[in-house]
């Protein structure tokens, strides 16, 4: 493509996704197709000479859209949110324009230092103390991952220069809770801590790890001639947004020497709003720390903010040193790729700089605010109404509530068949998207606030859909 057809494609594309995101309430939440439908209306062979993009429009409009759930669209209530800011579309823009593969300062200067300087907006922005540094990674799971690879190269003395933790003595154990997400089992298991090693602490009424039962645990495993290695805390688990108590487990993993790596991935953004740092309290003290901006704050997926309070143990673990890659600012500059796992790096920060920079921190706040209110509100609802309860208390944006209707009570093989059948009459209607999610054997549906461009009024049109959805399917 010469740059003029990509000026003339590119003024259409854009416009194409102008209007996309103005008609975004008119389609339907939840792609409607059937399983193959998109692949079906792809050649099964690549083309063996180039054809041009042709009229790539109407081709998105056909095979693309319509396998297309739409994560921005007012009524998405599903999963958790995951916006895309419309600065943020642009910043992928230039990011891809550009090219750079910021692996080195070298590689692109401005790569890494616009990163270094948007990492310390966000550190001030959610109230960390300046102990902190941080890092862009794609995701919480990788960043997880890389906190427990950090913990166990602390507890075994760098044994992976010896023998790793096939040599080690005894066995090293990892600590969440029953509520924990799926990347943590994962990340422990990937970095060959062992299912066997791998502690579900059980949690309270409100879903939150007992501290208590962690420091049993951690007793236990001492007493067995096992070495706990680390604890990971959850500041808004995915099913609930439930908090795990971050001081009592710091208190826990002091006395133990384990590391605290502080899961927050979507609950961090609220840390901007200095009013929600209480949920967090004793993150401080952790050893590292990981927040999806690409969850509720605005930068499109993939961004995720890693801190932690040692970097240079971060590097030490990560870090290799071919001589392909020395450049002569080693000494002076940071290398991003010895911040993490992969060795090429996007220009993420440019999404983070453009978010930032269009919203300021009071527009993000603002934002946050209006998000929480909106699931009181919901929450108001869901209280004073005959037959639905409230299953999770509300300290954010998810409110987790289900239909109980008398003639089902005690009965919670009917109660979650009548809930998941509520939840598909509402993702059918195509207004709004729930999901549900199964906690201590209970069926919840999840309503999930955070869309960018979700207001009150979209919020009361899915309260009264699931009202009418239930009163249809009881
Ligand atoms: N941790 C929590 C609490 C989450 O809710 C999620 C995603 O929903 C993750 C981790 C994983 O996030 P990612 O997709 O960035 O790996």
């Amino acid at each position: 493509m010469d740059v003029d057809q990509f000026r003339m494609l590119g003024h259409e594309l854009v416009e194409w996704i102008a209007a996309y995101r103005e008609r975004l309430e008119e389609l339907p939440v939840m792609s409607r197709v059937e399983p193959g439908e998109v692949a079906a209306q792809l050649p099964a062979e690549p083309p063996q000479q180039g054809e041009g993009l042709g009229d790539i429009v109407a081709d998105l409009e056909r095979v693309v859209l319509p396998g297309i759930t739409h994560w921005n669209h007012p009524g998405w209530f599903a999963y958790f949110p995951s916006n895309s800011d419309l600065a943020s579309v642009l910043a992928d823009l230039v990011a891809s324009g550009l090219g750079p593969q910021g692996m080195s300062w070298q590689t692109s200067p401005a790569a890494t230092e616009v990163e270094d300087v948007v990492m310390e907006w966000l550190r001030q922005m959610i109230g960390l103390p300046e102990s902190f540094t941080g890092v862009i990674h794609d995701s919480a799971s990788t960043a997880t991952f890389t906190a427990l690879l950090c913990a166990r190269e602390r507890t075994t003395g760098f044994g992976q220069n010896r023998g790793g933790l096939q040599a080690e003595e005894a066995p090293l154990v990892v600590y969440a809770s029953d509520q924990a997400h799926s990347s943590i089992p994962k990340a422990a298991l990937l970095a060959g801590f062992g299912a066997e090693h791998l502690r579900l602490v059980p949690t309270d009424d409100e879903h939150a790890l007992r501290a208590d039962l962690l420091e049993k645990a951690v007793a236990e495993d001492r007493a067995a001639g096992h070495r706990p290695c680390a604890v990971v805390a959850a500041t808004g688990t995915t099913a609930t947004t439930a908090l795990d108590p971050v001081g009592r487990v710091a208190d826990v993993a002091e006395r133990h020497g384990l590391w605290l790596h502080v899961d927050a991935a979507l609950a961090g953004t609220a840390m901007i709003c200095p009013e929600f740092r209480w949920m967090w309290e004793g993150a401080e003290r952790a050893d590292s720390i990981v927040f999806n901006p690409h969850k509720w704050m605005g930068p499109g997926f993939d961004l995720s903010a890693y801190y932690v309070r040692d970097p240079e143990h971060l590097v030490r673990v990560m870090s290799t040193d071919p001589s392909y890659l020395r450049t002569a600012q080693d000494g002076l500059v940071r290398n991003l790729r010895d911040w993490g796992i992969p060795l090429g790096r996007r220009f993420r920060a440019l999404k983070l700089w453009f978010v930032i920079r269009e919203h300021g921190v009071q527009g993000l706040q603002a934002r946050i605010r209006r998000d929480v209110a909106n699931a009181q509100w919901l929450e108001e609802q869901v209280d004073a109404a005959g037959e639905w309860e409230r299953l999770a208390p509300v300290p954010l944006q998810t409110v987790c509530l289900r239909h109980a209707p008398g003639a089902l009570a005690g009965d919670e093989t009917a109660l979650d068949a009548h809930n998941l059948a509520v939840v598909d009459a509402v993702n059918r209607s195509g207004q709004s998207y729930l999901t549900s999610a199964v906690v201590k054997g209970v069926r919840m549906i999840r309503v999930s606030i955070g869309a960018e461009r979700t207001e009150r009024r979209h919020v009361e049109a899915v309260w009264q859909a699931l009202c009418e959805a239930a009163a249809a399917a009881r």
